[in-house]
């Protein structure tokens, strides 16, 4: 029987092991340790980001923009349907109020034609998130988000050494959450990231990272004892999961250019499949691509099933995506009713294939296979 292909595996770079055990050996493996140094002096001085700070996950990221917003009760976040649970989730742990946003017909990204609709007197932020790596029309995200003073958190799990208009994902808000999750280009088991891009939040974020402590200017020497100033609770990693990262980070372009050439292969496979109706990702003149993810846009779910099935039989593992969240069990009672077309079409027909470091051309080349015999039997 041919191997299987799953639809992702971790990728080690080399040094990952070898970093830990340097971390373990310098008898300093709690947080901000040498590694969490290298890796802020690595956004912050070779990527082009104001101040970053290393978290125990996107999720945890997000969070802390939330409580840096200070949100009350009944403030309302406009958020893409089509998304991850944590992305709206960190907002309503603040009690707030979620406006579910559609998605284009072109990608899954929020459309920002509905945005202006979507805005009350108590609309306080609005969180684009980039889908597949791929840039939301910021422009019109900031021109609206100016007008009305609200602010402007990116979700930028999947943006990693992607750009909008040549300017680098998540520096384009106040805040922006990145992940290190080990289905991400960059990993280190779970991870995260917070990048601060209004310097007014910068100091309330070290704060709130450290337990609503002062801790991080005691550490600089800038007060002689620390203590509780704020809330807050601990959003910082080990500086084990830090030296992991590292390790990735040393081999960015190296995984970059594995990880965009693979998603090439595919664009190029299936020129002939939108003449089917089957919709391939469609990246805006003002975006890039970072090689995070390849999908398909089947026409119908049962297609979709049947792809997938068909896949399956080749031991092949691909995977569809979220689920609408104006529609999930938990928020649907609380949605104001509006019908997200897009958010549902994606629900049902977005399928992601096998994309990964490893992914061989010749192991590609049965993924692609299988694809096309599918499309050209039907
Ligand atoms: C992966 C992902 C998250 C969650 O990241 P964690 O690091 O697992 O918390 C949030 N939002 C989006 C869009 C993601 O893809």
């Amino acid at each position: 029987m041919l191997p299987a292909i799953p639809f992702n595996k971790p990728y080690l770079s080399g040094p990952e092991t070898r970093y830990i055990e340097e971390a373990v050996r310098s008898g300093k493996i709690s947080g901000d340790g040498l590694f969490t140094k290298r890796c802020h002096q690595f956004f912050e001085q070779q990527l082009g980001f104001q101040k970053v700070l290393l978290t125990t996950s996107c999720t945890d990221a997000l969070e802390m923009a939330a409580i840096l917003l200070d949100l009350q009760p009944g403030d309302e976040v406009i958020v893409p349907s089509y998304t991850f649970v944590s992305t709206p989730n960190a907002f309503v742990l603040r009690g707030a109020k979620i406006m579910f946003a559609d998605s284009t017909a072109q990608n899954p990204n929020l459309d920002t034609a509905l945005l202006e609709s979507l805005i009350t007197s108590r609309t306080r932020a609005i969180v684009p998130v980039h889908y597949a790596g791929i840039a939301c029309d910021m422009d019109t995200i900031q021109e609206v988000a100016s007008r009305h003073g609200i602010a402007i958190v990116e979700d930028a799990a999947q943006a990693i050494d992607s750009y909008y208009k040549g300017k680098p994902l998540g520096t384009l808000s106040d805040l922006a959450a990145f992940s290190f999750h080990e289905t991400k280009n960059i990993i280190s088991g779970e991870g995260g990231m917070l990048a601060i891009n209004n310097t007014k939040y910068a100091q309330r974020a070290e704060i709130i990272r450290e337990k609503g402590t002062n801790r991080s200017s005691f550490f600089r020497g800038e007060v002689d004892k620390y203590g509780w100033v704020d809330i807050g609770s601990s959003f910082l990693p080990s500086d084990i999961i830090a030296a992991f990262l590292w390790a990735q980070l040393e081999h960015l372009d190296d995984i970059q250019t594995q990880r965009k050439a693979i998603w090439t292969r595919y664009f190029k496979a299936f020129s002939a499949l939108p003449a089917q109706g089957v919709a391939l990702p469609v990246i805006p003149a003002y975006a890039t691509n970072n090689g995070h993810m390849f999908y398909l846009v089947t026409r119908s779910l049962a297609e979709r099933s049947a792809l997938i099935d068909h896949l399956k039989q080749q031991q092949i593992l691909p995977v569809f995506h979220y689920l609408s969240l104006h529609k999930s069990p938990f928020y649907a009672a609380q949605h104001d009713g509006r019908e997200l077309h897009w958010a549902d079409h994606y629900t049902d027909c977005l399928v992601r294939l096998p994309l990964y470091y490893e992914l061989t051309p010749e192991l590609q080349q049965r993924v692609i296979d299988g694809v096309l015999e599918f499309y050209v039997k039907r």
